[in-house]
């Protein structure tokens, strides 16, 4: 990363030191540009008491070691529904030898990292990701929170009778003891809400449940939206006074131009995870329009690819995780991107995503 790269980068909240909202407020221009470069520079001269970590399944990392990522994979999806979804339902010996080359042939590509975007309840297996991380050195990072996509389909009972503040206990929980017993935390939270326009009561809960446990946390929150609604999900995070850059808009890529617009402007990531073969020339599109009005630094790409499906034979036929690499990259550099940039979408970008940390409490 060159100097140029750090002038660029937007505020950085570090835990110890959080400036973003105080600056962002009250500094002159001149002023914020120091602070961003300062806060930069302690991360990047390796000052370990400022470096923020990310939780992977194999333990904590530091943000800049992640090297490059995969924002938004699956390794194993079960869509049973909330009601029968089990681990008893597959062998995790033989998902791990069905997905081993998927994991082995993205390595191969340079991946070091794989953000793991399952909820619990759609097949969220913390020890699989262990497993097969043990096996590979393959880093994987996964999540807590609730999926209220698709009809409710993936919530469970206690979702509609429990308020946010219950469940957010729940995921606090998590990351403050681990997963299910196994020790290992959760490295963001991952929720999702239906597409109609307004809001369902239980999924607008579940995004307060994901502020609440952001604040106490510092976890991000990633949320399945598409063409659903995203910017009223940043009206619920500022009435927590959680900056949008502590969320990402989660398949953007389906979301109209100017809606994801918005939300970059206010400070949102933005998730572009579909790439596959048909996607390439629409996540091309809307990249560039990203980095014309100057916001490639909140871009993540991904392929939103996998995984072993227990309900089909032998998992069925997952999709790789290299697409990215032999398509979508030639294409962005044929496009008129840098290196250097190629580099920001899937190296720096995602380590900022994931360690952002925005709290107005701690602040300076
Ligand atoms: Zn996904």
């Amino acid at each position: 990363m060159g100097p140029s790269q750090i002038k660029k980068m937007p505020p950085i909240s570090i835990p110890e030191i959080a400036p973003t909202v105080v600056a962002n407020r009250l500094l002159p221009m001149t002023v914020k540009k120091w602070l961003t470069g300062l806060m930069a520079g302690l991360v990047l001269c390796g000052n370990t008491a400022a470096k923020p970590v990310v939780h992977t399944v194999s333990g904590p990392v530091a943000a800049d070691e992640l090297g490059t990522v995969l924002a938004h994979e699956h390794v194993l999806v079960d869509f049973v529904g909330a009601d029968l979804v089990s681990p008893e339902r597959y062998d995790r010996a033989e998902v791990i030898e069905k997905m081993l080359p998927f994991i082995e042939a993205a390595q191969a590509a340079g991946v070091e990292t794989m953000v793991e975007c399952t909820p619990m309840f759609i097949g969220r297996d913390s020890r699989l990701l262990a497993e097969l991380s043990e096996r590979t050195g393959m880093r994987f990072v996964t999540n807590t929170g609730l999926y209220g996509a698709v009809n409710d389909k993936f919530l469970p009972p206690y979702a509609w009778t429990e308020t946010a503040e219950q469940l957010a206990d729940r995921w606090i929980t998590e990351f403050r003891d681990g997963i299910d017993g196994t020790g290992i935390k959760p490295g963001f939270i991952k929720s999702a809400v239906d597409r109609d326009a307004e809001m369902s009561a239980v999924d607008a809960k579940l995004i307060h449940a994901a502020a609440l446990t952001h604040l106490e946390t510092g976890l991000t929150i990633a949320v399945h939206t598409g063409p659903g609604p995203g910017l009223a999900q940043l009206d619920i995070l500022a009435e927590h006074d959680v900056a949008p850059s502590a969320w990402i808009w989660v398949h953007a890529q389906g979301a109209k131009d100017a809606d994801v617009l918005e939300a970059a402007k206010r400070g949102a990531w933005i998730s572009l995870d579909g790439i596959r073969g048909r996607s390439v020339d629409q996540h091309l599109s809307r990249i560039l329009m990203l980095r014309a009005t100057g916001h490639l630094d909140q871009v993540l790409i991904s392929h939103d690819a996998g995984w072993y499906d227990p309900a089909k034979p032998n998992g069925g036929e997952p999709r790789g995780y290299t697409l990215l690499f032999e398509e979508m990259i030639p294409r962005l550099l044929g496009a008129g991107l840098s290196v250097a940039e190629i580099d920001q979408l899937l190296t720096t970008n995602p380590a900022r995503a994931l360690t952002v940390n925005v709290r107005r409490d701690n602040a300076l």
